[in-house]
């Protein structure tokens, strides 16, 4: 789940991280009342989660109630990268001596938090990995030892800032790895990490991606789920409570575990078609859990066909294969379905399936057959 600026800020500012202080406002007037309670200059900076929003015109200084008004009013409803503002932020403006890169995510590869700091902040990350490397700072941090102040002293001097600016970028560094071990994140960064020209380390921006799985420990996590940015049909999905990533094919998919529906895309993809979607059904497969699936599946104008792949495991074969059935007496359907069931009673899943097959609801007996067979209804044409 990615957290928008001024989220990210506000769950910041609970480490103990320093952030400017603001306030959101979704209309003109309330980006003006807000600036004039926090009084001039102000930052009026568009909430997107996008990057790039200074050079694309989303942040920008007022130095009073008109500039704010005018800025408030360019800001809200623009369109960045495909991204339509509906939140600005406002915040009390910062003097900048110096800009600096800070972040913590984790490296799979090595199986370990990676630190990232940099002197040169301001700009995409990846712009300076690829054309300064050595001007990224790394560091690993093993999630058992956790981070040290000595490391991240040592961590700190090496990427060679403002020696100003060494005691208050450790603080907020130890803060910040506080915010992403104890907040639950995969992800925090603050681009640009700022010193003022009094010498105080400052967050100006925050980029927070939270572990999803880990909402559950975190009450407080419920409003930033309720502002998430879903598409019509991933939000119709998260109603119903389904694992669901809109994609831009034909072939709709519908599969038990997320192992089985990612290998569902691969081989969808595979026989020369394209997938609608993803969508892991989860351990059950029972009629109202099914009719929801195909109704979020029917729900996208571009689904022509329907692939529902299932393994039976825990669950079994026939109250997949009846959950099917009656899914299929509830919801109207109309793109032609094909099935593949396998696994634990597949024999007395098939069995039932049987009595109800045709031409718009057939049954394969292999994921590739019936791969192919979804791909043709849907008029991709490429299978063979
Ligand atoms: P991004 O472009 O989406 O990454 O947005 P940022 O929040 O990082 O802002 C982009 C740039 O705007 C920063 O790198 C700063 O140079 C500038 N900026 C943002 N806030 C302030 C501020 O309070 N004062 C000043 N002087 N510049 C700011
Ligand atoms: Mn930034």
């Amino acid at each position: 789940m990615d957290l928008f600026e001024y989220q990210g800020k506000q769950l910041f500012a609970r480490y103990g991280i320093p952030v400017s202080p603001g306030a959101p406002a979704t209309t003109v007037a309330q980006a003006v009342e807000e600036a004039d309670a926090l009084g001039y200059p102000v930052v009026v900076k568009a909430q997107v989660q996008v990057g790039g929003r200074g050079k694309a015109g989303g942040i920008k200084l007022a130095n009073d109630a008109k500039e704010a008004r005018a800025h408030a009013d360019a800001i809200l409803g623009m369109d960045i990268k495909g991204h339509v503002v509906e939140v600005v932020w406002i915040e009390k403006a910062s003097d900048i001596a110096e800009e600096y890169y800070a972040s913590f995510t984790l490296d799979r590869g090595a199986k370990l938090h990676l630190g990232m700091l940099s002197a040169q902040g301001g700009v995409e990350i990846e712009q300076v990995a690829s054309e300064n490397p050595d001007a990224i700072a790394r560091i690993h941090v093993d999630p058992v030892d956790g981070l040290s102040t000595e490391q991240c002293r040592e961590w700190v001097e090496s990427a060679k800032l403002n020696p100003a600016a060494t005691d208050g970028a450790v603080e907020v560094l130890l803060s910040l790895w506080r915010a992403y071990t104890e907040g639950d994140a995969d992800l925090v960064e603050i681009n640009p990490l700022i010193l003022t020209p009094d010498g105080r380390v400052h967050a100006l921006d925050a980029k927070v991606t939270l572990d999803d799985n880990a909402v559950f420990r975190h009450p407080e996590y419920v409003e930033y789920d309720a502002t998430q940015v879903r598409d019509a049909r991933e939000r119709f999905a998260h109603e119903r409570g389904l694992q669901y990533v809109g994609l831009e094919g034909s072939v709709g998919v519908i599969a038990n575990g997320a192992g089985l529906a990612m290998s569902t895309v691969d081989i969808v993809n595979q026989v020369g078609g394209a997938p609608a979607n993803f969508l892991d059904i989860g351990g059950g497969a029972n009629a109202d859990v099914m009719a929801g699936a195909l109704e979020v599946i029917t729900s996208d104008p571009d689904v022509r066909s329907i692939f529902i792949n299932i393994f039976g495991g825990i669950t079994k074969g026939e109250e997949v294969a009846n959950g099917i059935v009656q899914a299929l007496d509830r919801v109207r359907i109309d793109p032609p379905i094909v099935i593949r069931l396998d696994g634990t009673n597949a024999d007395e899943g098939r069995a039932i399936l049987q009595p109800h097959l045709s031409d718009k609801l057939r049954m394969e007996p292999t994921m590739l057959d019936a791969a192919r067979r979804a791909v043709a209804l849907a008029g991709d044409g490429k299978a063979s």
